[in-house]
């Protein structure tokens, strides 16, 4: 190699080496619980966001296993979106405690909480955290509520465009075009479950209550007696009883809920188990929330109509 060429590729990788210092610095460092939320802040953040989020798509959202680099990459956040109402009570606040870090504080434009501004469904009249119950301020899991990601990511767009406010007009544009988006599909979603309005569902956990009212259908039965509680065979007889009565045709499980108690129920009513999941990415080509949501509706409508 002679002495021009070796200055010139010591230019170069100076060059590249400071571009990507500086982009990565001007890049707002955005942290999500969970990858539903995650996904949302791609949506809005694009180019000027990295993002990162906690939990695994496979991680029940309300037991996510800590770990001390959870710790590191809250200490180094710009922003931190939770979906709040109390959903990652068991383990986020000593990471939070831990993590030292004032521009994610409660109170922070730098917290976003996405639980606020949605209407919350099912706020429990009385509460027992002693016997396992996680759903104290209403139910947690309304993302999968097209409308209720609209509202998350006009919050998301607020809080980005504080802490970041060179990068606004980037920010709005982006909400606006997911804005579109989301209608769009909320149609053509709400077409392909329209043939099975008032079809009877099963779930193992009350996680798909804003789904169910937001497209028509009605969750009969819950695996687990309450949020939380693990099911007994007193309320899987009482559930296997209910399905039969109404002729509940599918039981949906989530990667980290228990498959062969639904399995169990299955074989006694004929019903069958769907494999489901409300995170993008715990299914193969799952990366956005539109592929996520497309999945889920296929999948169930495909089920609901006896293929
Ligand atoms: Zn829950």
């Amino acid at each position: 190699m002679n002495k021009l060429t070796a200055i010139k590729l010591a230019t170069v990788a100076l060059i590249a080496l400071a571009g990507t210092a500086a982009s990565s610095a001007a890049r707002l460092r955005v942290v999500a619980t969970t990858p539903d939320l995650a996904a949302l802040a791609r949506e809005i953040g694009g180019s000027a966001v990295e993002v990162t989020a906690l939990a695994k798509p496979t991680e029940d959202p309300h037991y996510v296993d800590a770990k001390p680099s959870h710790i590191v990459t809250l200490n180094r956040a710009d922003v931190l979106i939770e979906g709040g109402a109390e959903l990652e009570l068991g383990w986020l606040p000593p990471l939070l405690e831990s993590a030292r870090n004032s521009k994610i504080g409660s109170t922070a434009p730098g917290r976003v909480v996405a639980s606020q501004g949605i209407r919350m469904a099912e706020i429990p009249t009385t509460f027992d955290r002693s016997r396992g119950d996680v759903h104290s301020l209403g139910n947690p899991h309304f993302l999968i509520d097209p409308l209720s990601a609209k509202v998350v990511a006009a919050n998301i767009a607020t809080h980005f465009a504080q802490a970041d406010p060179a990068s606004a007009a980037l920010y709005r544009a982006n909400l606006a075009s997911f804005m579109a988006r989301i209608d769009a599909k909320l149609r053509q979603w709400e077409g392909q479950l329209a043939p099975f309005r008032g079809a009877k569902i099963v779930t193992y956990h009350k996680d798909f209550v804003y789904f169910a009212s937001r497209f028509g259908l009605e969750v009969l039965e819950t695996l687990e007696p309450k949020p939380g509680i693990a099911p007994s065979p007193a309320h899987l007889a009482q559930v296997i009883g209910a399905m039969k009565a109404a002729n509940a045709r599918v039981i949906l499980v989530q990667p980290y809920q228990n498959r062969r108690t639904a399995e169990t129920v299955a074989r006694q009513t004929g019903a069958r188990v769907l494999d489901i999941a409300q995170q993008p990415g715990a299914r193969r080509n799952t990366t956005t929330y539109f592929d996520m949501m497309d999945y889920m509706v296929t999948t169930l409508a495909t089920a609901l109509r006896g293929g």
